[in-house]
């Protein structure tokens, strides 16, 4: 297999390709894969329900919680969220971290009202602000923040305390690669296509108030208590994505739960960061230390030349994904749950050949 640090869809663990594979054409013995099932049948919705409480599970059951299978990727969530809790007279404030928090806000602005509660901006949106200089509008509706920066290669240590207001969390690029306390949060979404399984399938975990009743003004299908009341089978979901979910989950368990993950992604990260800051300038850490993502690496070269050349000798060596976004240029390895640390450090040993042979 490729050495695959694509940003997303990304690398899904092997194990769970095999076991997808084994049962891939007979599912429990139905005579039928599980995506050629009715989503209304017994099995399907076994697994469904499964995806749903090993979620939970995984984040220590919290009370009064509710996960929502959808679609439309986490885009779609950056206009439902607006729609469905700013009332007139409201704003939702947003932490502007970067390109992915912009098109959050850029959304809100369409759908309500955006109020700037912070911005790193003056940074180059290469840090996350200090929390205490996030602030909310009195009249915000919520505070959103970017778990992960995924282009930037930015990541929030702690994340700030939104006081009365619901705090709202894209974590599309960092969910489940780390304990957090889901309490804090009102309401988290993230694509599935980098951490969770593959692409089709938007996970939502919000706490039950908040989307047990949507304005009666929005579209059916854009209400979130649409997917709540209709235990996210209001119309059909995308079932292949959230068996593959399911498995997913199961080897996150496997793998000592979010603990055991994050002591994996903090090695991983860890091999790497020390790799580019030891090798005196040859490669340069992009975002500020303390803001550093344990999922996105970006770094540079001295020149976009050098780093060209070297996306090309690593392709040739098997190691795929390693040019940076095309909107800001430079190099970026994402080593999201998935990406074995044998991955990671076959690619510090390259770096290091690479260096040997050119610099
Ligand atoms: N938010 C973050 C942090 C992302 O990294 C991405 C995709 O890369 C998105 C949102 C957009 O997700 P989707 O393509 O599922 O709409």
């Amino acid at each position: 297999r490729a050495y695959n640090f694509n940003a997303g869809p990304a690398a899904l663990p092997l194990a769970v390709l095999e076991r997808a594979q084994a049962e891939f054409v007979d599912f429990r013995d139905s005579g039928m894969s599980i995506m050629e099932m009715s989503h209304r049948g017994a099995i399907y919705e076994s697994v469904h329900n499964e995806a749903q409480e090993r979620l939970l599970s995984l984040l220590g059951n919290p009370k009064g919680y509710k996960v929502l299978f959808m679609q439309g990727g986490a885009s779609t969530q950056f206009a439902m969220i607006p729609m469905n809790f700013i009332s007139a007279g409201q704003v939702g404030s947003y932490v502007m971290t970067g390109s992915w928090a912009d098109k959050a806000f850029k959304e809100a602005k369409l759908a309500g009202g955006a109020h700037v509660a912070a911005t790193s901006a003056d940074k180059k949106f290469l840090a996350i602000p200090e929390l205490s200089t996030i602030t909310a509008a009195d009249n915000a509706a919520y505070l959103h923040v970017t778990s992960n920066e995924t282009i930037e290669g930015t990541q929030y240590a702690e994340f700030p305390d939104s006081g009365s207001i619901p705090l709202i969390a894209d974590m599309s690029s960092d969910i489940l690669s780390r304990s957090f306390d889901v309490n804090q949060f009102g309401l988290i979404y993230a694509g599935a296509q980098k951490n969770l399984g593959p692409s089709g399938v938007t996970v939502v975990i919000a706490k039950e108030e908040l989307i047990a009743e949507s304005p009666s003004t929005i579209p059916t299908i854009l209400r979130y208590d649409t997917h709540y009341k209709n235990n996210s089978l209001y119309n059909t979901p995308p079932s292949y994505s959230i068996y593959m979910v399911n498995e997913v989950l199961k080897w996150i368990e496997e793998q000592g739960g979010l603990a055991g993950i994050e002591a994996k992604n903090r090695d991983k990260a860890g091999l790497l960061y020390n790799h580019i800051d030891g090798s005196d300038g040859f490669f340069r850490g992009v975002a500020e230390p303390s803001s550093r993502s344990i999922m996105n690496v970006t770094f540079r070269m001295q020149s976009e030349d050098l780093e060209k050349q070297f996306v090309k000798a690593a392709e040739l060596e098997g190691f795929v994904g390693l040019k940076g976004h095309r909107s800001v240029g430079g190099l970026r390895a994402s080593i999201y749950n998935a990406v074995p640390y044998e991955s990671v450090k076959a690619l510090s040993d390259f770096m290091n050949h690479f260096q040997k042979t050119q610099g």
